[in-house]
């Protein structure tokens, strides 16, 4: 059977409790959360996020890459517009997880194969060790001119077997980082 059934069966349920019609466009936490597509690592469930808390942007592995900085631009951009103010104060969280499968990426015989199969390369998407690049993250959104130095970012760690996420880089701003 397709999952299609169950899914809009459970959206009938969540139909019957809905109350969130009033929610603002704004999320309540003036908060975006950029992490892995994997099934396991959903914010909403490991974050305890209601509808409307928080902007979610995922891909394979939960990286900044360029499309990620492209995404996290824009919506500091449509921010800084509504609010007239291009120096919107948003927080940005980068979670990243153990067990991820960008971890593939980091084997050079993948990235060729991927690149010769389907012209694809996910270098910038690839996972070495964790710690490591969530920090050389939190640096390519201070490096990159297009991200607003407003905007205050942090890393998270969330490991699958216990549930935990742990803090590895606290909440700074980048115009901190920058150095100005
Ligand atoms: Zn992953």
């Amino acid at each position: 059977m397709n999952a299609n059934s169950l899914l809009l069966e459970r959206n009938h349920q969540f139909v019957e409790r809905f109350e969130a019609a009033d929610l603002p466009i704004f999320p309540v936490l003036n908060t975006l959360v950029l992490t892995c597509i994997d099934a396991r690592v959903d914010p909403a469930h490991i974050l305890g996020l209601e509808l409307g808390d928080a902007v979610i942007v995922r891909n394979n592995g939960g990286r900044v890459t360029r499309a990620a900085i492209e995404e996290i631009a824009t919506l500091a951009f449509m921010v800084g517009k509504m609010t007239q103010n291009p120096e919107p104060e948003f927080n940005v969280v980068l979670m990243q997880h153990t067990q991820c499968g960008a971890e593939t990426f980091a084997n050079t015989d993948f990235q060729t194969a991927l690149k010769d199969a389907l012209g694809i390369d996910v270098s910038e998407s690839a996972i070495f060790d964790q710690e490591t690049d969530l920090m050389r993250d939190i640096d390519r959104l201070a490096e990159s001119p297009v991200i607003p130095g407003s905007l205050t970012v942090s890393a998270l760690l969330y490991d699958v077997k216990t549930g935990r996420v742990r803090e590895i880089g606290a909440p700074r701003k980048l115009a901190e980082l920058r150095g100005h």
